[in-house]
């Protein structure tokens, strides 16, 4: 039986993933992260598993394949966190779950912008004061505004539809426009300048770091709602919270921030050195943070085992990884899609 060395363990980890595994693997639970400092726990191990937060950078991999693990499973959909060129050099095969509920990001998205136009939060801790006042939780119809969808992909076309049910105008943009959505696509400074609500839905790469910073913002209709549901490093978190101080920015729904790895899926409650920006974020009554937890349905961790555990059945029995991705899919860092052999030959390391 292959061993699995699974990191960032949360409960609800464990409960989908041993429902699911059925005994096919030799799964070793660690609560910390994949990490160089975390290696030594893969000792003996066939296989291992990361999520989001995890540091995969080159000491990372080349201690993974030290270790005799030729494999990574991330079970998760982005991966910024992945040096591909290093995984490519070292012969480390990299798999992902592409796609485990698009319709729970898309909600939450939605769940965010709901509470925030409608003071939903702030309404919530008032009554369990017994304070019933209405005094300034006046909030605005969506019907008739215009969202501004950055990234028309599988969540961001959910997310669009989702607002075109609430009767808004829709703008999109993406910087490979697909004419099969039926959007309106528009410049990004465009978007900017006419939408209402501005939801994020690219992927972090280099080109989109910090895309949403000061200049952007001086760009965008006063007032916005920015919703953040993609990665913490699409928006320069500084220039934010001074736009949300000027008024600029209305409101913002964050379930992503740029330095959430040393926050975010723990109990930081009693820590007394806080993120000054998050810290000042948190505080503001027009912004709702949560912890990165779009994913977090029970059909999307059920999609997510199951997906994880055929990604290395198909690993381990030598057949077409589907969810594979290497340097070249991914253009990190220079993109060359077409030179990689996955979707002819059925893996990106053909031959390696
Ligand atoms: P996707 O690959 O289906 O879509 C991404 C879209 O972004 C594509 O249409 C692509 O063309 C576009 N894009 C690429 N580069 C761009 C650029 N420079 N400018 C504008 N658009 C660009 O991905 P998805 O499944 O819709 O996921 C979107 C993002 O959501 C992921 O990258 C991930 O970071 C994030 N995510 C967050 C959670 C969460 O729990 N908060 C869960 C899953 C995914």
């Amino acid at each position: 039986m292959k061993t699995l060395a699974f990191f960032d363990t949360k409960p609800y980890d464990r409960e989908s993933f041993d429902l699911r595994n059925a005994g096919r693997y030799d799964i070793r639970y660690f609560e910390t992260r994949l990490t160089a400092a975390a290696l030594p726990l893969a000792d003996g191990a066939d296989a291992a598993c990361a999520f989001v937060n995890a540091e995969i950078d080159r000491t990372v991999v080349e201690g993974l394949v030290a270790r005799g693990i030729k494999v990574l499973a991330m079970r998760c959909a982005g991966y910024n966190n992945v040096d591909f060129k290093a995984a490519w050099d070292a012969g480390l095969t990299v798999v992902r779950v592409p796609a485990y509920s698009p319709y729970a990001v898309a909600e939450h998205a939605a769940a965010l912008l709901l509470a925030l136009v409608r003071h939903i939060h702030r309404a919530a801790a008032r009554t369990r004061d017994y304070n019933f006042s209405l005094a300034g939780l006046t909030g605005f119809d969506l019907h008739g505004k215009t969202a501004g969808i950055v990234g028309t992909g599988k969540i961001g076309r959910i997310f669009a539809g989702i607002c075109q049910g609430f009767g808004m105008r829709v703008l999109a943009y993406d910087a490979f426009p697909n004419p099969a959505t039926g959007l309106e696509y528009v410049s990004l400074d465009r978007l900017l300048a006419e939408s209402d609500v501005v939801s994020l839905h690219c992927p972090l790469l280099p080109d989109t770091h910090h895309m949403i910073d000061a200049a952007a913002l001086a760009k965008a209709k006063h007032g916005f709602v920015l919703i953040n549901t993609s990665r913490g490093g699409l928006v320069d978190s500084e220039a934010l919270l001074t736009a949300l101080r000027q008024g600029t920015v209305g409101a913002a729904g964050l379930d992503v921030y740029e330095e959430e790895s040393e926050w975010f899926y723990e109990d930081r409650s009693d820590v007394t050195r806080q993120n000054k920006t998050l810290s000042l974020l948190v505080s503001l009554p027009n912004v709702i943070v949560t912890s990165h937890q779009a994913f977090l349905t029970r059909e999307a961790l059920a999609n997510i085992a199951d997906t994880t555990l055929a990604n290395l059945d198909a690993y381990f029995s030598g057949s077409p990884l589907e969810n594979e991705i290497c340097y070249r899919c991914t253009g990190s860092p220079t993109p060359s899609p077409a030179a990689c052999t996955r979707r002819t030959s059925g893996r990106c390391r053909l031959g390696k």
